[in-house]
């Protein structure tokens, strides 16, 4: 039976005013039931319009039917006030003057209509990012405009983790009971995986979760950040003791449920992501230069990030800015005539006409690349001056469409099977900078409209450039290999 001084650490957050909340947490904490009663409470007494989202509607009616009318029900105090119409439905309830709608993130204009003075986003982490996004232009004319949110983490930084990153992250700190050591609950540090107890990360003596939950207080890493965060994990609850949780952790499907769903922490598996070592098993000592037949990949933005090489092995990978009297594009020009380069590609987005304007200054030697998800699409790479005999713009001869995971998967296989070298020094700043941005990618399955699971590639902070520009340079050794297979 838990009680009512179990939930300490939720009592704080119960009073917390901030207007953008963020709890990362793990699961079966009382968060909901925390956050249903806040927002009851701050229908009636400030009578705010509120749009609650869970992922989809399926979570909604299950949520709304299990939990939210089921505090209705056995708390007529709580019920006081809602509009009787209303107690039973799933999708909005009248409290006064105020509204409160339970809504999804996956069936598009769920927004559109409503306005919204606080929005509550929960399992953030499962949540459509622009549904979410959607929603935030929805207290755009408010006052108040508040946001809580909170999940169980996934990766790290996304979602909620990335959200409580920017909060002043507080810990639920305690002094040791025995040496008055001040810490906070580490899965590592603090348990004693022979005696299954939790012990001070100091004294090592024994320490129990009743301890933990009754001794601790909130107390912020970062006191002047604005957005108020929360850290709650299952380790400062008095009804799990450390045995409960190494046996929890011996169940588990794997380390990223555990760390997620117990820990209240983002987990990321070494096994999601492209190791270094791929990279640095392909340095080779050939000279790859005096080859000849290069070809170049260049990823855009406000800096250009360019790859150079060609069957032997990549020979010159760096970014290019703006300079006083050249332009970034003036620079690949420079570097496609220097490197004498007979296939470029280069990203469409978001520099389109510019990208058009090197096309045609390099005729059929410089293609634009689009990534587009086709599951009819048989190829992974298509090139739109295949088809003899079709007339076409010359806009869109020099098109490539790609399917974008599949040539990021076939990339990394050729990085496996060792077809792509690097003459490059080990040690160079690009090639560790290529490194670093193939290691932001992993991969997650993710549902799509048509609720099928399917596996997609992200990068955790977008800086990926440098990959990227590896990816156009492979789709254009592609051509050059398709059309001169023999050389
Ligand atoms: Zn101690």
């Amino acid at each position: 039976m838990i009680e009512f001084g179990d939930h300490r650490f939720l009592w704080e957050i119960y009073d917390d005013q901030n207007p953008v909340l963020v709890l990362r947490k793990g699961s079966q904490i009382g968060a909901s039931t925390m956050e249903v009663l806040k927002t009851f409470h701050a229908a009636r007494f400030w009578g705010i319009n509120q749009i609650y989202t869970l992922p989809t509607v399926d979570d909604v009616a299950e949520f709304v039917k299990s939990k939210v009318n089921r505090i209705l029900k056995v708390n007529p105090c709580i019920r006081q006030g809602v509009s009787s119409k209303d107690v039973d439905s799933v999708e909005q309830k009248q409290i006064g003057k105020a509204f409160l709608f339970f809504k999804g993130t996956y069936t598009e204009k769920e927004a559109i209509m409503l306005t919204s003075d606080r929005n509550i986003h929960d399992e953030l982490d499962k949540s459509k990012p622009e549904v979410i996004r959607d929603y935030m232009s929805r207290i755009g004319f408010s006052k108040i405009r508040s946001q809580h949110y909170f999940s169980t983490p996934t990766i790290p930084d996304v979602g909620v983790d990335k959200l409580f990153a920017q909060s002043d992250q507080k810990y639920w700190r305690f002094n040791c009971p025995h040496c008055r050591y001040r810490q906070h609950m580490e899965w590592d540090k603090n348990l004693d995986r022979e005696r299954k107890i939790y012990v001070c990360q100091k004294c090592r003596k024994e320490i129990t979760s009743r301890q933990v939950c009754d001794l601790g207080e909130w107390e912020a890493k970062f006191p002047s950040e604005s957005i108020s965060g929360y850290w709650i994990n299952q380790m400062m609850c008095p009804w799990r003791t450390a045995a409960d949780l190494i046996k929890e952790e011996s169940l588990a499907e794997d380390t990223q449920y555990f760390y997620n769903f117990v820990l209240g922490l983002p987990y990321l598996s070494a096994d999601l992501r492209i190791p270094a070592s791929l990279f640095l098993k392909n340095l080779t000592e050939i000279n790859a230069a005096s080859e000849g037949d290069n070809v170049m990949g260049a990823d855009t933005g406000n800096e250009n990030h360019v790859v150079i090489g060609n069957k032997k092995g990549i020979f010159w990978m760096g970014k290019l800015k703006d300079r006083p009297n050249r332009t970034r594009w003036q620079q690949m020009a420079e570097l496609i005539q220097f490197y004498d380069i007979r296939t470029c590609v280069v990203d469409a987005m978001p520099w389109t006409e510019e990208a058009l304007l090197l096309a045609k200054k390099f005729p059929y030697r410089v293609f634009v690349n689009f990534y587009k998800e086709d599951p009819k699409m048989l190829e992974v790479v298509r090139w739109n001056d295949d088809k003899e005999g079709e007339e076409k713009e010359f806009e869109e001869e020099v098109k490539v469409l790609t399917s974008r995971n599949r040539i990021i998967d076939d990339t990394i296989s050729s990085l496996r099977r060792g077809e792509i070298k690097f003459d490059i020094e080990k040690d160079y700043p690009a090639f560790r900078l290529l490194i670093d941005h193939a290691q932001t990618m992993y991969s997650r399955t993710v549902t799509d409209k048509l609720g099928q699971e399917k596996r997609e590639w992200e990068s955790t902070t977008g800086e990926d450039h440098l990959w990227h520009a590896l990816i156009y340079w492979h789709i254009a050794l592609k051509k050059r290999n398709k059309y001169e297979p023999n050389r």
